[in-house]
């Protein structure tokens, strides 16, 4: 089994903005080539049927770039803020989700049984506190791997691959490397056959903070292929999240 571990970003400075689009107009809009425009009215506060943009550092080269910040609804579920950065200068590009407004007090586990193409355009949502299993080819991500993201299966399926190929190094000289590399290309083969169906998997989505989402494709009816559970957070876990000495009851 491989294990991704990356360390948690920190927040940047998030505001609250009113603004309400669903995950298909965002798409239709095309989310990144969105006209910058930026409003504030006379007490500072963001105005409806505006984009936020405020100037960051590329974490890949450093050099000043500009984040723009949306807040959505996505449909059956919650408010959420996106939050895409583009590097004129390196082209890197960045799309962090967080979540917006109350806590969920359960956690929740999505199961999903990947048959179709269908199943590949379901729009997604991993927070930053969700892992992603896919027991068929022993991947298993941790929280804080990959951050939050708002894409579809395929597009998070593809960006893990990426991800693992990019960052996962193997030290020269280690006598394992050949065991090691042929282990970790047959990972990335079976990911490439999965966005490909010729692997048909389960996908797991399990978040703690309840704040993960799966598109049900047959909404309103019951969705056949995935299964959503709630459950009560172990101390453990409230414990990692901090949630122990917080008071929760009366936010729900
Ligand atoms: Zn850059």
């Amino acid at each position: 089994m491989l294990i991704l571990r990356c360390a948690p970003k920190t927040d940047p400075k998030i505001k609250t903005l009113h603004y309400k689009q669903t995950s298909e107009q965002l798409t239709l809009m095309g989310f990144s080539a969105q006209n910058n425009v930026e409003g504030e009215d006379d007490n500072d506060n963001l105005v409806p049927d505006s984009v936020y943009c405020f100037q960051t550092n590329c974490s890949s080269c450093s050099s000043p770039c500009e984040t723009r910040m949306h807040l959505i609804e996505i449909p059956h579920f919650r408010e959420v803020i996106i939050m895409a950065t583009t590097c004129d200068y390196c082209g890197y590009k960045s799309n962090e989700v967080k979540s917006s407004g109350a806590m969920a007090l359960r956690g929740r586990r999505i199961t999903l049984k990947l048959r179709s193409e269908e199943d590949l355009n379901r729009d997604i949502l991993k927070s930053e506190t969700c892992t992603l299993e896919i027991p068929e080819i022993d991947l298993h991500l941790t929280t804080g791997a990959l951050g939050g993201r708002f894409t579809t299966l395929e597009g998070l399926l593809r960006q893990v691959r990426k991800e693992l190929n990019d960052k996962v190094p193997f030290a020269s000289g280690d006598s394992a490397l050949p065991e090691k590399k042929s282990v970790f290309d047959s990972l990335l083969k079976n990911i490439d056959k999965i966005c490909e169906l010729q692997l048909l998997c389960t996908v797991i989505l399990d978040d703690p903070m309840g704040n993960s989402y799966l598109q049900n494709i047959y909404a309103p009816d019951e969705d056949p292929m995935m299964v959503v559970e709630e459950y009560e957070r172990t101390f453990e876990q409230n414990e990692e999240f901090g949630l122990n000495d917080m008071k929760v009851e009366g936010y729900e």
